[in-house]
């Protein structure tokens, strides 16, 4: 339709499309150095179990340290790693990382905490994803059962049985699973009892309402009654208020994680939360 916009139309939109393949071919240039120099790095975020009060898990969340733009959040560059293939060293550096800072924090005495790790469908598909979890855990010394990894729904759907042998083979290690962002995708339901997982993550867009909203209550509900029934625990991320910490702990929900408890924190932050 750009021939009746008027004759500049077209090479605006060519001249934008130029810009943008640029722009996205520099961040990707800088996002391969980021990852050379060492500039991303990892924030920790507390998950509390509501039965016992504590602090048994944390989720480690990529942050990339960009020398002129300041800390960058990984909705802005997930995308184009899982787009380019970089998500590949990426999430490898992110295991690596958060196995280690585990193992640490379990050396040192100060927790014995469980850490969650988020995977990409592209880290998922490749071959190689079993024996490098392995290879990670064997290296760092890291118990693999302080060691959660996060899937979410509409990536395993991509290729079932792929996703359903594979998350069988990360469970024979000792690791556990967890379906991130539950109750976005299309098919939670019917597919839930077919992955072997052991926690089921409900999306902060179902807590963000709560309060206010009684379908997103009984969505709720009936998250937690039908993953207790299929034996799986129950976190909701995006609690920010007591009010919703108070109805999820009402309704039988095992963890809960959110800014009411900590935002997502550099790990010298993390260890004072802890001590
Ligand atoms: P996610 O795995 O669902 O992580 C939860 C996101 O919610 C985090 O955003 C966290 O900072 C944010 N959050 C936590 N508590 C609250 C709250 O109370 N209210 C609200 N509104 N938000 C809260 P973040 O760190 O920006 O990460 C965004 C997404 O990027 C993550 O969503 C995850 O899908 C992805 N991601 C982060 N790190 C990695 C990584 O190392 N590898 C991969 N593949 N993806 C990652
Ligand atoms: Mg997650
Ligand atoms: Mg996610
Ligand atoms: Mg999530």
């Amino acid at each position: 339709h750009a021939k009746h916009l008027g004759g500049n139309t077209l090479q605006f939109f060519t001249e934008r499309l130029r810009a943008s393949s640029l722009e996205s071919l520099q961040l990707e240039n800088q996002l391969r150095k980021a990852l050379d120099e060492g500039q991303l790095e990892l924030f920790y975020q507390p998950r509390l179990c509501l039965a016992n009060d504590r602090l048994e898990a944390a989720e480690a969340l990529v942050r990339w340290r960009h020398p002129q733009q300041g800390l960058i959040g990984p909705a802005q560059f997930i995308p184009l790693a899982e787009a380019t293939g970089l998500i590949i060293p990426l999430g490898e550096f992110v295991l690596r990382q958060a196995c280690a800072q585990a193992r640490r924090w379990q050396q040192q005495g100060l927790a014995e905490l469980r850490i969650s790790v988020n995977l990409s469908v592209k880290q998922l598909r490749q071959g190689n994803l079993v024996s490098l979890v392995r290879q990670v855990l064997e290296e760092t010394g890291l118990p693999p059962g302080l060691l959660e990894l996060e899937l979410t729904e509409s990536q395993m759907l991509d290729d079932i049985e792929n996703a359903i042998d594979t998350c069988r083979l990360l469970r024979a290690l000792g690791v556990s699973l967890a379906i991130d962002d539950f109750g976005t995708g299309y098919s939670s339901l019917s597919y839930l009892k077919r992955f072997p997982v052991d926690y089921v993550k409900i999306d902060k867009s179902f807590i963000a309402e709560l309060e206010q909203s009684g379908e997103d209550a009984a969505i709720i509900r009936a998250i937690i009654a039908m993953a207790h029934n299929l034996e799986l625990k129950v976190v909701a991320e995006g609690v920010e208020t007591q009010g919703q910490m108070d109805f999820l702990k009402a309704h039988g929900c095992d963890e809960i994680q959110g800014y009411l408890l900590s935002p997502p924190v550099e790990p010298e932050r993390f260890v004072e939360m802890l001590t």
